[in-house]
C-alpha cells in the first residue's frame, strides 16, 4: 500500500446550509468549494485544513447512500479518505488481501479525483475512500 496522508473526512450532514456556520464562524475554516455530484446524489462542500479537507455531504436524494446514511444513523462521520498513489495498485493489493471492495474499479469523485470505496465490513466499520488526484 501507498497512503499518503488523510486527504479528507465525509462527514454527513442534513444541511449544507445548517452545517457550514460551524465550519466557518465557530472553527473559522473557510467553505471554498460546493459541488454537486450527482452521479453519488450529493451536494458538497469542502473546507482545508492543512493538507487535510473536511467535504461535508448533504443528500440530494433520500434514496441516495449519504440519504440512507442519514436515516439510519443521523449525521455524523460517514467515511475517512485517504489519499494514495497509484489508486488501481492499492485496490488490486487490498482486494489480494481479502479487502471486500465496493469500487471494483476507480470512479470520478468530487474535485476530479479518482475514487474507489473499500467496505466497511472489511475495515472495522469505517467506511474507507482511496483517493488519486491524477492531474496533479
Ligand atoms: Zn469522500
Amino acid at each position: 500500500m501507498e497512503l499518503t496522508h488523510i486527504e479528507h473526512i465525509g462527514i454527513a450532514v442534513s444541511s449544507l446550509d445548517e452545517a457550514i456556520p460551524y465550519y466557518e464562524d465557530i472553527l473559522g475554516l473557510k467553505c471554498y468549494s460546493i459541488e454537486e455530484v450527482a452521479d453519488q446524489k450529493v451536494k458538497t462542500a469542502f473546507f482545508k485544513i492543512g493538507q487535510t479537507k473536511i467535504e461535508l455531504l448533504e443528500s440530494t436524494d433520500p434514496e441516495g447512500p449519504i440519504g440512507k446514511f442519514i436515516e439510519k444513523r443521523g449525521p455524523g462521520v460517514h467515511h475517512l479518505a485517504f489519499a494514495v498513489n497509484n489508486i488501481e495498485k492499492n485496490l488490486e493489493e487490498a482486494k489480494q488481501k481479502g479487502v471486500r471492495l465496493i469500487d471494483q474499479t476507480p470512479r470520478k469523485g468530487a474535485e476530479g479525483l479518482d475514487i474507489a470505496f473499500l467496505h466497511p465490513k472489511s475495515t472495522n466499520g469505517v467506511l474507507t475512500e482511496f483517493c488519486e488526484d491524477k492531474n496533479k
